[in-house]
């Protein structure tokens, strides 16, 4: 696009991984493995009468996500009535936070493929509840309110994203972040993690923004950057057709891989929203965010800094290291057990990832512990056994869960390293092949890499290569001198 700026903001809706939902006891289930109507009570249910009470786990868990966005808290909360009427929304109301949200003016630096990283603002981050789920079958719609009443964080950036590479990079960042902080699972397709790009055109270099139109049901990040790069080609037809945008709310049709119109956008006096008269307004004081903050994690950007400044890793290696939290946990504890930092991340990236790709395991999952991979890295590095050697023993630990150095010992894999030994097994291969010996001195030089060759199968494989090396050029060069 040339003549056209793209302006897009995303809101994000994140369910949040408390025990109980935000305003009643209900145990917050899998929406899709939990039997339907199983987690509920009559305050998710919106009978008469019931009183909400607000979860405070589920302000801790938006703390943490406000604090590591750089947000400023707001002290003063107040839950407000979202009126509208929708089956999966049995109080006919949803309860949020309208002119006061928890927190206000925060940022996430993202990082494009090409290196270059940039700041997006963060409007805001507010608290609210889910709605129940709907599922239509050919009778009629079938609705499950297990999901209505769990705490549902927003995340609503500044229109500060310019292309669909970006909105991809800030809403992959945003789903790291979260699950990091261990309040989300980051799944878009159990819609644990919904994306919702507002996107917009005007002509470049123009001051004023274009009409937005807001992207729905996208279930992964495909769809994200598929219905961006569609939606943005869309709005530039029609404008270059001489037709204005609609403001709407359109959907993502998977199979057609196109936009549609669904509905014309609300606006928020279609809300009818007031202070929720059940709940008293929510002190958030400083102490609880000062408590919140002491007990956030390392951040994935300062993990990265750290990985290329303090261990000397590539900004690729860093990145792929700190991606999740595990993995960089268990990097770190590998550190820890002795190991060296580059070594390591070798044999991680290299190795250990390929054999969990091919299991299907997470680093949570595999048996193979950080203190087991220093062990093996260090048979490696002191020459008991080769390298090769060594991926075929993690292999075998991978699956076994083995040790390392019980491994080599039981299958007889330490090498020769022994050299009166070896120089031994030279001089029989030498004296075994007189032909080769005279044609190496005639000139077939070559011949060099058959004699070690030779040595490694009468050692079947076990000679140090490095020493086998050696000891047949010291060999071939007595018997020229
Ligand atoms: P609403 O709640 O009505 O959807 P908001 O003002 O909260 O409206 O904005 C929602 C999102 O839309 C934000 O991420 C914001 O950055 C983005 N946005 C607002 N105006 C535009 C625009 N003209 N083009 C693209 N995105 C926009
Ligand atoms: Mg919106
Ligand atoms: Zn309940």
């Amino acid at each position: 696009m040339t003549r056209y700026e793209p302006v897009i903001g995303l809101e994000v809706h994140a369910e949040l991984m408390t025990d109980a939902k935000m305003f009643c006891g209900c145990r917050v289930v899998d929406s899709v493995e939990a039997a339907p109507n199983t987690a509920v009570c009559p305050v998710c249910l919106g009978m008469p009468g019931m009183l909400p009470v607000i979860n405070r786990r589920a302000i801790d868990f938006a703390l943490r996500v406000a604090l590591a966005l750089d947000c400023e808290i707001q002290e003063h909360n107040v839950f407000a009535r979202k009126n509208y009427f929708y089956p999966d929304l049995p109080k006919g109301y949803q309860l949020s936070q309208y002119e006061l949200p928890l927190a206000r003016h925060g940022s996430l630096q993202i990082t494009l493929d090409s290196g270059e990283t940039k700041r997006i603002g963060i409007r805001r981050v507010h608290m609210e509840e889910d709605t129940g789920k709907l599922t239509h079958v050919p009778e009629g719609t079938l609705v499950d309110y297990n999901r209505s009443g769990v705490p549902l964080l927003e995340i609503v950036s500044e229109p500060d994203l310019h292309s669909a590479e970006e909105v991809y990079a800030y809403a992959q960042k945003l789903r790291q972040l979260l699950r990091y902080l261990e309040v989300n699972t980051g799944d878009l397709e159990k819609g644990v993690f919904r994306v919702e790009p507002n996107i917009s055109i005007r002509p470049a270099g123009s001051k004023t923004f274009g009409t937005r139109t807001e992207v729905k049901n996208l279930n992964s990040f495909r769809a994200l950057a598929a219905a961006t790069e569609y939606e943005l080609a869309r709005q530039e037809a029609v404008l270059e057709a001489g037709g204005g945008v609609v403001q709407e709310t359109r959907g993502w049709h998977e199979g057609r891989r196109e936009t549609f119109s669904q509905r014309s956008k609300e606006e928020a006096e279609d809300y009818r929203y007031f202070p929720e008269p059940d709940l008293p307004p929510l002190q958030v004081q400083e102490q609880w965010v000062a408590a919140v903050r002491s007990r956030l994690p390392e951040l994935p950007d300062a993990k990265v800094s750290r990985y290329v400044g303090v261990f000397d890793l590539s900004a690729y290696d860093a990145s792929v290291l700190t991606a999740d939290r595990p993995i960089a946990e268990w990097f770190e504890a590998a550190l820890g057990a002795g190991g060296e930092p580059k070594t390591v991340a070798n044999w991680l990236i290299n190795n250990l990832f390929a054999l969990m790709n091919e299991s299907g395991q997470a680093v949570t999952e595999i048996q193979i512990t950080p203190e087991q991979l220093v062990e093996l890295i260090t048979l490696v590095e002191d020459g008991t056994i080769s390298n090769n050697t060594g991926k075929e023993v993690l292999a075998e630990m991978f699956g076994s869960g083995e040790g390392a150095a019980a491994i080599v010992e039981r299958r007889g894999l330490a090498q020769i390293s022994d050299e009166a030994a070896l120089a031994a097994v030279v001089s029989e291969v030498m004296e075994a092949n007189p032909d080769q010996v005279t044609a190496y001195l005639d000139g077939k030089v070559s011949l060099k890499g058959w004699f070690i060759g030779q040595v490694m199968r009468e050692t079947r494989g076990k000679a140090n290569p490095q020493l086998a090396n050696k000891l047949v050029e010291d060999h071939l060069s007595t018997l020229e001198g």
